[in-house]
């Protein structure tokens, strides 16, 4: 993928510091805005749920190499870039359809982090936090996705893009919309309507590889394959195998890896909203 040396998004956060406190930032965070998140977190505290990447925990052995180094610079720039090509696509997918998008602030940290969601461990892996519309990325992340066998540059833009395709589903009022119908469900139902939501976000997460490519054409040979084959690998019947656990359908959070796959293939082919409809035959 051909990222190096593009123009990099403004709205992105560094929480992360050398010696592994959360820097506090002056121009963001003042004693309002802290007041605000601490508010925030009192009235939300973790029931606000966040949208995360994957549905298991991972083993985060990384999460104290890497800090601040050369290569979690790269990672910051790499995420820069993808953060900018999105805010371009999907900024001519709004206008096109006469409305504003609500560009979002992509945070990165190391350890744990404090959002409107409550407080999560870098274990969750990447995760959106609709209750404060930023996301929230621990680049070690890609080092555990890498080791699982999602290897190569797309195959991170597409965890980026994920998440982005939360942001949207937050914007056009979907996520809203999904909690609410979750509230009147059995468990199980409301498990099948979130997985619905995960590849939704994975086939937006396509739209946003679509524009991007027709427009600045940033795709090597074999980066198609390296994203299908990271949504493989993340996908919910292959990461409970990988844990040695039998294939459990009703205890899927984000899709079986051939419905992972699809629906991202699905939006890299046709790049349209409307085209990513995983509630279509609820309907
Ligand atoms: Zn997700």
């Amino acid at each position: 993928m051909r990222w190096k040396g593009k123009p990099q998004s403004k709205n992105v956060e560094d929480l992360r510091r050398p010696d592994g406190f959360m820097k506090r930032k002056s121009t963001s965070m003042g004693g309002i805005g802290l007041f605000i998140m601490l508010l925030l977190y009192l009235f939300f505290g973790q029931g606000n749920s966040l949208l995360d990447f994957t549905g298991a925990t991972t083993q985060n052995t990384a999460s104290n190499q890497s800090r601040n180094d050369g290569k979690s610079d790269e990672a910051k720039e790499f995420i820069g870039v993808i953060l900018k090509y999105s805010e371009e696509a999907w900024g001519n997918i709004f206008a096109r359809s006469n409305m504003h998008y609500q560009e979002p602030i992509l945070r990165i940290f190391s350890n744990s982090v404090t959002s409107a969601c409550g407080k999560t461990s870098s274990a969750a892996g990447p995760f959106y936090c609709p209750g404060d519309n930023k996301i929230y990325i621990d680049p070690t992340f890609f080092t555990e996705l890498n080791q699982m066998g999602g290897k190569g540059d797309f195959a991170k833009a597409y965890v980026i893009a994920h998440e982005l395709g939360h942001h949207i589903q937050s914007l056009l009022g979907i996520t809203a919309k999904v909690t609410r119908m979750q509230q009147r469900m059995n468990k199980t139902k409301a498990n099948q309507m979130s997985v619905r939501l995960e590849l939704q976000a994975d086939c937006y997460a396509g739209i946003w590889a679509h524009h991007t490519e027709k427009k600045h054409k940033v795709l090597d040979d074999g980066d198609i394959e390296e994203a299908i084959n990271a949504a493989y690998v993340i996908g919910d019947d292959h990461m409970q195998r990988r844990a040695g656990m039998g294939v459990n359908t009703a205890a899927f959070t984000h899709g079986s890896s051939k419905q992972r796959a699809h629906w991202l293939k699905i939006g890299m082919l046709y790049g349209s909203v409307s085209k990513c409809d995983t509630f279509a035959d609820l309907r």
